[in-house]
């Protein structure tokens, strides 16, 4: 479905070109949970939003490639970019602020996300956004439609992004740590929901993450980086059990 081939970003900075992520690879095949793991720092959100093409103006790929089903899309324009967010690739953002409105509904803003794609208004569109929260698992859906987001619980916050990501029914979702800043029992509801909503629209799942027990629990495969290159590819249990790299071999004595 995806493959990313010698991905290569780098920021603008006082001293030059700041190379981040350097000469990434890695394959995402459909129906997959393919986890991309990391220390802080190494890449990872960078690695995403490169692919997604939404890199600020000092960021840029200067070299490799982005093949989603075959076609590149690093030359792609910003328009064609927005189609391709818009109903093939979704994301969910490591900071909640930067994919919900602080000044809108959270019935407003789902509302949008959704006529972006298809012709509804008025009652309907109220019915689909309600429909959405409640496959996000969101208890009291009508109640929540006029609320705003600060007024909502850390879990809560991010069932709605869930919700938000998935109203276009995505291909692929990029989900950049969706349960690092929540406490546990919220986190395993949320890992749920995800892997529930995976089957039900038949997603492929790149889950960006630096917590082995995800991992262990959600993916099928995982991409190690390390100071923006990948260290290891492989499947899940091998990881665990025969780490290579010096940096997955420290993360799992750590982990209990
Ligand atoms: P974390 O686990 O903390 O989220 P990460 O692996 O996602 O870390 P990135 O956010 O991808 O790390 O950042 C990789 C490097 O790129 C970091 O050194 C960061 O400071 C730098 N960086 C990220 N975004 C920008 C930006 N917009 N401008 C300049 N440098 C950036
Ligand atoms: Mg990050």
């Amino acid at each position: 479905l995806l493959v990313v081939n010698g991905l290569t970003t780098q920021f603008e900075s006082k001293n030059g070109p700041l190379t981040v992520v350097d000469g990434v690879d890695f394959t995402l095949k459909k129906g997959e949970v393919l986890g991309l793991v990391g220390e802080s720092g190494c890449g990872k959100s960078v690695t995403s939003l490169s692919i997604l093409q939404l890199l600020d103006k000092y960021g840029k790929i200067s070299s490799g490639e982005v093949l989603y089903e075959n076609t590149n899309l690093v030359n792609k324009t910003e328009k064609e970019m927005k189609k391709i967010r818009g109903k093939e690739i979704s994301m969910i953002f490591q900071d909640p602020m930067n994919s919900l409105n602080p000044v809108l509904t959270i019935g407003k803003q789902i509302g949008e996300v959704i006529e972006k794609h298809e012709k509804v208004k008025g009652a309907k569109l109220k019915q689909k956004v309600v429909d959405l929260l409640n496959l996000g698992g969101i208890p009291r859906a009508d109640e929540i439609f006029h609320e705003y987001p600060h007024r909502l619980s850390g879990g809560m916050k991010q069932r709605v992004m869930i919700a938000m990501a998935i109203a276009c029914n995505p291909t692929m979702l990029i989900a950049d740590e969706p349960t690092t800043a929540l406490d546990v029992t919220i986190q395993a509801q949320i890992l749920d929901l995800l892997r529930s909503l995976k089957d039900e629209l038949d997603m492929s799942i790149l889950l960006i993450t630096h917590d082995l027990g995800v991992v262990a629990e959600m993916c099928d495969r995982v991409v190690v980086m390390y100071a923006g290159q990948v260290v290891e590819t492989t499947d899940t249990r091998t990881l665990l059990r025969n780490p290579r790299h010096p940096y997955t071999e420290g993360l799992i004595q750590a982990t209990p």
